[in-house]
């Protein structure tokens, strides 16, 4: 077993403009990544002040579960960033990732991106979360939508750096943001937990963060400006990030990609719904210490936070949606059996306990 994460984490309030010397040494022409919401966040805002002397080009119209097509469009955009520097939740920050290595390789198209064979190095890639949940600061996954289909490649060459988490950036962040985002996190951490490749390394930092959420998600629900409560889900975050860099993602995320790709659920809420079903399928000591840490009732913790899904779904639906997760690689680390008729009654649980 090993452990290995090579991004170097910073952590803390005012963390980016208490490093200005560390980032303006990474190069002179930098490609900011990032969305419209690092403007109202503050994170934009101290990004530009430590790059000041340096060229700096901003790409803020990064859409969410962003498909390949954007990727390929920035590249050609800015072909002459040496620094890629990705600012916000989960779609800058892979956006980003994949920006760095089509940079690098210009002959790449996006497709080759899932070839991970065809390229070695990417351009130096910088992080700087706004959400504590996808925990993508600290990973070497790039989700993307390919062919109208959510699906992440893994590169060693993609894991940034340097990864700035200052939880001042989440402050700001609505209720519901801030809960599928925790619940993104939860589900990294659980998933990596039951993992067939989990460590006892990547264990430790997956009890703790499951303990975390557990505690300071309902508190930051009831009190969102609390800084306190925040800086404990943006930790809780982060160490689920260096859980799935160790063990991937089991067969929760890719279940929940068919309700983000084809009825426009938020990622962390559309995987976290399942959890209850995989962990009832897993049914090991693993799963039984997850269903104890929540009085065995993950349902009831559910409820408290207000995990709610509103949309409908039909039986044609979750016909076609069983059978591409049947062939998901997510599968190959899960615990367990499953049937096509297993992950038919996965859509069917979630439609009956979640659905309004
Ligand atoms: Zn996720």
């Amino acid at each position: 077993m090993g452990f290995h994460m090579p991004t170097k984490v910073l952590y803390g309030r005012d963390v980016v403009l208490k490093n200005r010397e560390l980032i303006q040494n990474f190069g002179e022409r930098f490609l900011i990544v990032t969305g419209k919401s690092s403007k109202k966040n503050g994170s934009l805002e101290d990004v530009l002040d430590v790059l000041d002397g340096k060229y700096v080009a901003v790409y803020d119209e990064t859409p969410e579960n962003p498909p390949t097509a954007i990727v390929e469009e920035i590249a050609k955009m800015f072909t002459d960033a040496d620094v890629v520097i990705g600012i916000g939740g989960g779609s800058p920050m892979d956006t980003a990732k994949a920006v760095a290595v089509l940079l690098e390789n210009p002959e790449l198209s996006a497709q080759d991106l899932y070839e991970s064979n065809k390229y070695k190095k990417a351009k130096p890639i910088i992080c700087v979360p706004t959400t504590a949940g996808t925990g993508s600061e600290v990973t070497q996954y790039s989700v993307l939508t390919f062919n109208g289909r959510k699906r992440g490649f893994s590169h060693e060459c993609i894991f940034p750096r340097v990864a700035f988490v200052d939880y001042k950036y989440t402050l700001t962040a609505s209720e519901e943001l801030t809960l599928a985002t925790a619940l993104d996190a939860l589900a990294h951490a659980v998933e990596g937990f039951i993992s067939l490749r989990a460590t006892p390394f990547s264990d430790v930092l997956a009890v703790e963060s499951v303990k975390l959420i557990k505690e300071f998600l309902p508190k930051v629900l009831n009190d969102p400006e609390n800084e306190f409560y925040r800086e404990r889900l943006m930790f809780a975050s982060t160490l689920a990030g260096m859980v799935i860099a160790q063990t991937g993602t089991t067969i929760a995320h890719a279940l929940g990609y068919n309700l983000t790709t084809e009825k426009n659920v938020k990622h962390g809420l559309a995987t976290a719904v399942f959890l209850p079903f995989e962990l009832k399928v897993t049914n090991n000591e693993k799963s039984k210490f997850i269903n104890e840490l929540f009085e065995n009732s993950l349902m009831g913790f559910y409820e408290q936070v207000g995990v709610k899904l509103p949309i409908s779904f039909s039986d044609e639906e979750i016909e076609s949606w069983a059978k591409v997760v049947l062939n998901a690689s997510h599968l190959k680390v899960t615990p367990g059996e499953y049937t096509l008729e297993s992950i038919k009654n996965a859509y069917e649980f979630v439609r009956s306990n979640f659905c309004i």
